[in-house]
């Protein structure tokens, strides 16, 4: 699955992201209409080396940023990938605000044929924390709004709901879930995805704020238990198997590239280690490998 760096600029400005702060800077050339056409046909004839994340995997694609919604082409970019990739499951990657506009989600879906999901990250269950954790006011009522569309528009996409764990909000995780439940009780509808932060980009920057164990974060997730259970569509992302709780582990997925994986001494001869992540390398780098234990 090729990451598309759809667009450079965002409305928001996430204390996690995993972008530089210099993505930003770049030439809005390097990610317009011409440039998205030139690379997409490049690595459609097979040209390695096109996108810089996963660009050899070509089952499905994830559309990144920045936010890819704020493009000044962006539907007919979306047209456009989405004619030149008619079976290849696309994934948009986005803060939702921008579906908070009836018209404007109307308009998407006319375009995101499926198999296409949107992704969409919800820091927190108040407005007043998520929006600081997003670096803006106002975003949290947008990407709910946003949500509420795209959600109405009754499986036309997917719906992805992400929650990006770190110090700043580990503490309401469950009181995050049990705001999903009762906004969005048919967890039929949707996914939710719970995913342990990476330490890169912004996130390495602001990473004294942001620093939270892996442990710390099973054990939010184990206190929220019942309320995971309630959800029809759950998985984790950058769990090591071996430090969440054994019913958990069936939902833990390998979504890094290997160079982006560490498995270390302890990993050897591991019953779980078929279908474990491992440890991320910045996280090993940063916190070493203290907490796993081989199954
Ligand atoms: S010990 Fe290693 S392979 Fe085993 S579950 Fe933990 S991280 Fe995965």
């Amino acid at each position: 699955m090729p990451d598309i760096a759809f667009w450079n600029k965002c409305n928001n400005r996430c204390v996690m992201c995993t972008n530089e702060a210099s993505f930003a800077r770049h030439d809005p050339a390097l990610y317009g209409l011409r440039a998205q056409v030139e690379k997409l046909e490049r690595w459609l004839r097979g040209r390695g080396g096109v996108y810089l994340k996963n660009d050899e995997k070509r089952g499905f694609v994830s559309l990144t940023g920045g936010e890819p919604t704020i493009h000044p082409d962006f539907f007919r970019l979306l047209a456009y990938f989405r004619r030149r990739l008619p079976e290849t499951g696309i994934t948009l990657l986005s803060n939702g605000r921008r579906f908070a506009d009836a018209a404007f989600t109307r308009r998407f879906l006319a375009v995101a044929a499926p198999p296409f999901a949107v992704a969409v990250p919800v820091h927190a269950d108040t407005p007043a924390l998520h929006d600081k954790i997003a670096g803006a006011r106002g975003a949290y009522a947008q990407t709910m709004a946003g949500l509420d569309n795209l959600l109405a528009a009754g499986g036309a996409v997917d719906v992805e709901v992400r929650v990006v764990l770190h110090r700043l909000n580990v503490r309401r995780l469950g009181r995050l879930l049990a705001s999903l439940l009762e906004r969005y009780p048919d967890t039929e509808r949707y996914r939710v995805t719970l995913i342990h932060y990476e330490i890169e980009g912004m996130s390495l920057a602001n990473h004294r704020r942001l620093a939270l164990r892996l442990r710390d974060s099973a054990a939010a997730l184990a206190a929220a238990l019942p309320r995971v259970r309630r959800f029809r569509n759950f998985r984790l992302y950058h769990f090591p198997r071996c430090l969440v709780r054994k019913e958990l582990r069936r939902l833990c997925w390998v979504t890094l590239p290997k160079e982006d994986r560490v498995y270390t001494e302890k990993c050897r001869g591991c019953a779980a280690r078929r279908g474990c992540l491992g440890l991320m390398a910045e996280y090993h780098k940063a916190f070493g490998d203290g907490e796993l234990r081989r199954l």
